[in-house]
């Protein structure tokens, strides 16, 4: 079967549909979706279908079917669940020549509702000539992550350029170009900001420029934790249309992974001769790219903006009128919380949560010891593992219950992820005990005490009592 694609204008023309069930339903939210008048007709109605129907949404056929009704029809849909009607019915569009979809028939059907990827005005319309729906709708899938919404907007303002661009633009191979430029730069950044008469503008500017030398741009993107699922659609689209990608050290290979494979990377984050790539030669390093019209992606791990050093980048790039978009990303608390079973603010149990960094000595000394040591709150503390007996002994030393239950999470997300729990007054000893490392998380708090019960992912929590059970059965033996 060779299928010929195309698009049918059926808005305000009728369609019927013979079949009051969930298939039947699913199709006629479709064809109302594109304005078509739907006519129906079947001896039982759906709940939807019959709220559609009071609504006056879809045009009720009561009584025995006619064969006249086809007549006026532009397509017809056979979704009822009897073959031989839908037989009889194919034959009869045939012989008035219109087109008609038998459900699941694509033998009697002479149209196919392909799988949709719609951002009106662009639609991509996907087929497997019936032969496997499924793969269709996995391509649809795929398609849907790749594309994003701003397309459409993009369609709509080409559209009003269309003729300019084609006058300026006689010579096809100038036009591509000049649309590649309009599709992949700045002004398609400011579609997806949604400044839609900035990007008009821009796109005019553009038209009429002498040459098409243009800066690039930077976005700003939180990986996340390391599971990639946990990558957002913005962040994996902004990485597919990378030039280069500039990420830190927390950022997982599996997520770069992810990335256009053409896509130049540059660890950011690695040691250079025993010292960390300073932030003033990460700025020099994207001031150059930029300026190369180089498409820059900035990838950090978790969040950009929770202890990331997001905002100074920005407020460079703003300092160079470089255009830039953010793309936010799961935290570590927020991911470590969830993988380890820790319901940040249970109401039974907390009722704040602080995001903390205990990064050194100096950045403890300027925390409120007294607020964070109240009970009934949670608190996340970032880049904490050296400093963890500094936070246990101030925490102890304000006030904070002993027994106060913590989870340490390491490596959250990824396939090493290990968690600890136990008391406060244990915490230094079993991040010792078992030697954990950075990156690490760790929460304080109540709600920590769910942990073991709630955990599901990776190996189940390591505790505090363990490690002082397997010491006193040592002490025993050494005794004996
Ligand atoms: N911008 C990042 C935080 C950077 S600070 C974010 O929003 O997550 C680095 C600290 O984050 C690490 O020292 C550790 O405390 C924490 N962290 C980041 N990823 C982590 C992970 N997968 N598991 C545990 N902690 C993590």
């Amino acid at each position: 079967m060779s299928l010929l694609p195309l698009f049918a204008d059926l808005s305000g023309r009728t369609v019927l549909v013979l079949g009051g069930g969930t298939v039947a339903e699913r199709k006629i939210a479709l064809l109302l979706g594109y304005g078509v008048k739907v006519v129906i007709h079947a001896p039982l109605l759906s709940p939807q279908l019959e709220r559609w129907r009071s609504e006056k949404r879809i045009d009720y056929r009561d009584g025995a079917f006619q064969e006249a009704w086809l007549n006026s029809m532009w397509l017809i849909v056979a979704a009822s669940s009897d073959p031989a009607f839908n037989r009889y019915l194919a034959k009869l569009a045939g012989e008035r020549r219109v087109f008609i979809n038998v459900v699941d028939d694509a033998v009697l059907s002479t149209f196919h509702f392909p799988a949709i990827v719609d951002r009106s005005p662009l639609i991509v319309a996907i087929s497997s000539g019936g032969t496997a729906p499924m793969l269709a709708r996995m391509v649809r899938e795929r398609l849907e992550s790749m594309l994003d919404e701003s397309w459409g907007m993009m369609a709509e303002l080409c559209s009003g350029l269309r003729r300019s661009i084609r006058d300026r633009f006689p010579d096809l191979h100038a036009r591509r170009s000049f649309y590649e430029l309009l599709l992949h730069g700045p002004v398609a950044m400011l579609v997806r900001k949604k400044r839609i008469g900035d990007a008009r503008r821009a796109a005019v500017k553009l038209l009429h420029a002498d040459g098409f030398t243009q800066n690039g741009s930077v976005v700003l993107v939180g990986a996340g934790p390391g599971d990639p699922g946990l990558l957002t659609l913005r962040a994996l689209r902004a990485m597919n249309e990378a030039d280069v990608i500039l990420h830190d050290r927390l950022v997982s290979s599996e997520v770069l992974d992810l990335a256009r494979r053409d896509a130049e990377r540059i660890d950011v984050g690695k040691r250079v001769g025993g010292h960390q790539i300073t932030q003033e030669r990460i700025h020099a390093l994207i001031l150059d790219l930029v300026t190369s019209g180089k498409k820059v992606i900035r990838l950090k791990g978790g969040d950009p903006f929770v202890f990331g050093r997001g905002g100074e980048e920005l407020e460079f790039l703003r300092a160079h009128n470089i255009c830039y978009e953010v793309v936010p990303g799961i935290t570590a608390a927020i991911a470590c919380a969830a993988y380890a079973g820790v319901p940040l603010t249970h109401r039974d149990h907390s009722r704040s949560v602080h995001f903390i960094t205990a990064h050194c000595r100096d950045s403890l000394d300027t925390l409120d010891w007294p607020a964070l040591a109240r009970e009934r709150q949670t608190l996340a503390v970032y880049m904490g593992v050296a400093e963890i007996k500094t936070l246990q002994t101030r925490l102890l030393e304000h006030g904070r219950a002993a027994d106060t239950p913590f989870a340490v999470v390491e490596n959250g997300s990824r396939s090493q992820q290990r968690v600890v729990t136990g008391r406060l007054d244990e915490l230094a000893t079993c991040t010792q005990a078992y030697a954990l490392r950075s990156p690490a998380l760790l929460i304080l708090g109540e709600v920590a005490s769910l942990a073991p019960r709630l955990s599901w992912f990776g190996q189940a929590p390591l505790t505090g009592a363990e490690l002082q059970s397997s010491r006193s059965s040592n002490d025993c033996a050494r005794a004996a």
